[in-house]
């Protein structure tokens, strides 16, 4: 049996999004700043689907710009408000996506910003009071970085909320939406916030595009300069075909939504429920039963001498899941997400992430062969 469960990573195209991109490639080849018929052509084609994703967040189409994927978008966002709107000061977490902490701290190595953590606590929370008392002892212009949901744990953040304490003290706000656009409604109309991002390929999209909201109200330089596209604000040619697959994996995200979320949530509370029952001791990083992304189960396991190989012996059971950003490159310093929530790191960690297209017997083989390496 072959199992992905490693949805959190990147998902698989759906058909539907597929069928949509194939006659771009085929017939609509135009470039879009080619005055003539097939330049046009495209061109409408792109502004069709930057009024439809602008729609699913009630914002200004012209609040939308196109990027290569979610780690563009962040350091766009970042580096222009740090080099366009005065900021010398950041506030994030130190368990944000590496799109979000690298930028900043190269920064803060140039001496362009001050740089502050908020703290976390071992639920995985973003402590809001610490993050109040940060934004009220510095008086420099700030910048407030903090994601939507994490990637690893899967842990939401109220983003209304965050949103009102950064107007409240003129802090610009960004947050890293990459794992909740397509899998939430997000409507910004009455949030205060000036940037969110996104990636399709965690929808059912294709890979390497993505877009970045930049709030009407202010304005930043490209991250990219060579070309006019995207209102001068992108050079390069478009990517159109996966500009017009971003745009139908969010018509299919947001038609289906509701279904899918109770869907995928069964999924997740059926294997926590499952590793309960199966593997005593079993325990979930995160806030894995309240607010948490749907999507995303983060499971402590009891401590094992097979601790290193667990990730590999799924894979060899056909099963694929992540050890977070950990161990990918051979170190063993793990994620640095469960370190900084204070997770026991002696003992195995292994991030599942689900979606539309997983099933509950492709749960119970998982949590099978889980089970089965605590018997031996
Ligand atoms: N931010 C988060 C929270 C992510 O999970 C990812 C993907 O791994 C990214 C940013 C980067 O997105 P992309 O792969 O489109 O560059």
């Amino acid at each position: 049996m072959k199992v992905y469960l490693d949805n959190a990573a990147t998902t698989p195209i759906d058909p539907e999004v597929l069928d949509a991109m194939l006659p771009v490639m085929k017939q609509t080849f135009g470039n879009p700043s080619s005055i003539h018929n097939y330049g046009r052509e495209t061109k409408a084609l792109v502004e069709q689907a930057r009024r439809q994703v602008a729609s699913y967040f009630k914002v200004s189409p012209g609040e939308i710009f196109f990027t290569s994927g979610g780690t563009e978008a962040d350091n766009m966002a970042i580096k222009g408000a740090v080099e366009d709107l005065n900021i010398t000061h950041a506030i994030t977490s130190k368990i944000e996506h590496p799109a979000v902490l690298l930028p900043l701290e190269n920064l803060e190595k140039k001496g362009k910003i001050t740089l502050d953590f908020v703290k976390v606590g071992n639920n995985g929370h973003v402590d809001l009071e610490d993050l109040e008392l940060l934004l009220q002892k510095n008086s420099k212009p700030a910048i407030v970085s903090l994601m939507h949901a994490n990637n690893e744990i899967g842990n939401l953040l109220p983003l209304k909320k965050v949103a009102e304490l950064c107007q409240k003290y003129h802090a610009v706000f960004h947050s890293d939406t990459v794992q909740t656009v397509g899998h939430y409604s997000l409507d910004l109309t009455g949030i205060p916030i000036h940037f969110i991002t996104c990636s399709a390929h965690k929808f059912h999209g294709p890979k390497g595009i993505g877009f970045l909201y930049i709030n009407g109200n202010i304005k930043i330089s490209p991250l990219i300069s060579g070309g006019s596209q995207e209102r001068n604000m992108r050079g390069g040619t478009e990517n159109v075909y996966g500009i017009a697959g971003l745009a139908k994996a969010l018509e299919i995200a947001h038609r289906t939504m509701a279904a899918q979320q109770e869907y995928i949530l069964g999924l997740k509370s059926y294997m926590i429920e499952q590793l309960e029952t199966k593997i005593p001791g079993v325990e979930f990083n995160g806030d894995a039963k309240k607010s948490s992304l749907y999507t995303v189960l983060n499971v402590l396991l009891p401590e094992t001498s097979k601790k290193e190989m667990l990730v590999h012996f799924l894979d060899i059971s056909g099963i694929a899941a992540s050890a977070g950003s950990a161990c990918s490159s051979g170190s063993n310093t793990g994620s640095h997400v469960l370190r900084n929530i204070g997770t026991d790191m002696n003992r195995p960690s292994v991030r599942f992430s689900f979606s539309k297209y997983n099933t509950k017997d492709e749960i119970d083989y998982c949590v099978g062969k889980i089970a089965g390496v605590y018997k031996d």
